[in-house]
């Protein structure tokens, strides 16, 4: 399939080309000094004291799990409106999920009321997802957390460049998971991202990254060790010096790309607000900030019913306009029903929205014209229907 407009678009241009084989020159291409830059960078530029580089959020995910203690019998509470990662870290230290539902149709992340609602003496931790890059809200789930002495993890794969005040997505909580897969707002091809100010989670998740391994090749080679002891049990979770320079030349690219995506967003608003049928989640959030600098990762829309968000997906296919559906519940997938015994009806509010939503394309390189080509497409569907 050939898109006229595909969902999303990487912002490459020589600069990854030339870090990339500057790393290839080197032949140095194992976890080293440019993914302790990169590592360095991000958290200078998140405002974190540790900046943990992996090799996806997914990684990152079940790091913090399995640090802050999650083990069986432990339940953890997850949105089901999110990518199914954020659940499975849980399920991959033998914890049990307990799904909770969105706020409302205008706030589609997880709600802080039924997460209140679902603690148990057994949950453990909340992991909470800034669905499209705008803020869950912190201090509430901070308050249950501090209440109920439970462990706070905060999926940031959409927020790179987010802020509330001039505090950054991932900062708020024990850990900040961040995602660098190409249809994120900065990439590294695969790769990922674990933020924390607290230096005992942050040396052993360095640890765990590395198969539990008390040193790194890197220190190794640079003849700071002869050899080494397993503490614990570890995995690889790696990156790698290519990713790694990837990541440093997008990372500098994403604030520009963050103000695109923000001025795409607002043109978006403007038009399909007057559009009949639609309704724009967060905008009035969009419209009136109040202190919040989201990441725009996702421009979501939501319709009347499933009919016609499937027929207005099909539309736009037809125009070559790629679309999505962030996301279908994860407490509805085959897997996780037969597990768990999740079901319909659990989640009414993930469940209404997740048949009436379908995600536009949103990226810095999107042009003017093929944003005014998407909004005209939803025009003459809302006229034809
Ligand atoms: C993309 C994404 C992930 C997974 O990221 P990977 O880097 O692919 O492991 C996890 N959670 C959310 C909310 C995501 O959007």
């Amino acid at each position: 399939m050939h898109w006229k407009v595909p969902l999303s678009d990487i912002d490459f241009d020589g600069a990854e080309k030339d870090a990339v084989l500057k790393v290839l020159e080197s032949k140095w291409l194992m976890t080293g000094e440019v993914t302790a830059r990169f590592e360095g960078e991000f958290s200078r530029f998140t405002g974190s004291r540790h900046a943990i580089a992996l090799s996806s959020c997914t990684a990152a995910l079940h790091i913090a799990c399995y640090v802050l203690g999650i083990r069986p019998g432990d339940e953890v509470i997850v949105p089901a409106l999110t990518f199914v990662a954020t659940a499975n870290a849980v399920l991959y230290c033998g914890g049990t999920p307990v799904f909770a539902d969105i706020v409302d149709e205008k706030t589609l992340s997880i709600s802080p009321d039924d997460v209140a609602r679902k603690i148990t003496p057994r949950t453990k931790a909340i992991i909470v997802v800034h669905y499209g890059g705008y803020f869950c809200d912190m201090s509430a789930f901070q308050q249950i957390c501090f209440e109920k002495g439970i462990d706070l993890i905060e999926d940031a794969a959409h927020s790179p460049g987010a802020y509330m005040g001039d505090k950054h997505a991932g900062t708020f909580a024990k850990a900040g998971c961040f995602s660098f897969v190409p249809n994120k707002n900065m990439t590294t091809a695969e790769g990922g991202m674990l933020i924390t100010d607290d230096d005992d989670l942050a040396n052993k998740a360095r640890a765990t990254r590395s198969h539990g391994l008390t040193t790194m090749t890197w220190d190794r080679y640079r003849g700071h060790a002869y050899s080494y002891d397993v503490p614990v049990l570890g995995f690889n979770y790696r990156i790698d010096e290519i990713r790694s320079a990837i990541g440093l030349v997008q990372l500098g690219k994403l604030k520009g790309n963050n103000k695109r995506r923000e001025h795409i967003v607002s043109r978006y608003v403007e038009a399909l607000e007057k559009i009949n049928g639609i309704e724009i989640p967060f905008k009035e959030r969009i419209k009136y900030p109040n202190g919040e600098t989201p990441s725009f990762h996702l421009f979501p829309i939501l319709v009347q019913n499933e009919r016609t968000r499937d027929a207005l997906m099909e539309f736009l296919k037809g125009r070559g306009i790629q679309t999505s559906i962030h996301y279908p519940p994860v407490h509805l997938f085959t897997y996780y029903r037969s597990k768990f015994g999740t079901r319909e009806g659990m989640l009414p509010k993930t469940e209404d929205i997740s048949r009436r939503l379908l995600t536009l394309p949103l990226y810095g390189t999107l042009s003017e014209e093929q944003v005014e080509y998407i909004v005209e497409s939803l025009r003459t569907f809302s006229e034809k229907e």
